[in-house]
């Protein structure tokens, strides 16, 4: 599947919920799920959901997978990867999500969506233990220090990102070092990840 490159609020709406792509429009009452809150497409406003199991199963899939911003691929092999990990699967699956690197930008409150903070870390602004990582999916661990460099710090859409969001960090990150420094202090337990989905359902699905 190649990226999706379309509207994404018609995402939210095929969702039929707020899933926060697009920083402070999602907050105004420019975002189109206040006005328009059924799916997009001639026939979406007599869409009722009468689900089957599975399609309640599908649709948290792609509503996590397009909170994260992550390929279907991808997807199945993070969850692949968390179900041969000890504990429960849609916990792990959850954690590996939050532990991607474009999710620390945005948890920091340097992008104002995960989709720009993917950019960021495209563009070489950020580092990890003091060396520069352009790869959005990099997983940190426990004890990495994630760094803005001082060229992004100064650029005007980074200084309105920060002034703006005020994002409160979750307990498993530490900015105490400054605005610009996160520590990863801990690993990300369930309930310090507030993202809006039933990862149980996730797992029903794949295990089918
Ligand atoms: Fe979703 Fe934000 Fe668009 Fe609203 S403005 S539909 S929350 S992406």
């Amino acid at each position: 599947m190649a990226r999706y490159t379309g509207p994404v609020c018609r995402l939210c709406r095929r969702e039929r919920t707020k899933l926060f792509l697009k920083g402070s429009k999602c907050e105004s009452n420019r975002c189109p799920m206040e006005r328009r809150p059924f799916p997009p497409g001639e026939h979406g406003r007599d869409r009722t959901r009468q689900g089957s199991e599975y399609l309640t199963q599908l649709r948290e899939k792609q509503k996590a997978r397009r909170i994260y911003g992550v390929l279907e691929k991808q997807f199945r092999n993070v969850f692949e990867e968390a179900s041969r990990q000890d504990g429960i699967t849609g916990e792990n699956l959850l954690r590996m999500l939050e532990l991607r690197l474009d999710n620390v930008v945005f948890r920091a409150g340097w992008g104002v969506s995960r989709s720009q903070a993917r950019q960021f870390v495209r563009h070489g602004f950020v580092t990890v233990n003091g060396r520069r990582v352009t790869i959005p999916s990099f997983r940190v661990r426990r004890g990495d220090k994630v760094v803005l460099i001082e060229r992004a710090r100064a650029m005007a859409v980074i200084e309105e990102n920060v002034r703006v969001n005020r994002r409160t960090l979750p307990g498993w990150l530490d900015n105490t070092a400054g605005t610009f420094e996160v520590d990863v202090v801990n690993l990300p337990m369930r309930e310090q990840i507030d993202t809006d989905v039933r990862e149980q359902l996730i797992v029903e699905l794949y295990s089918k």
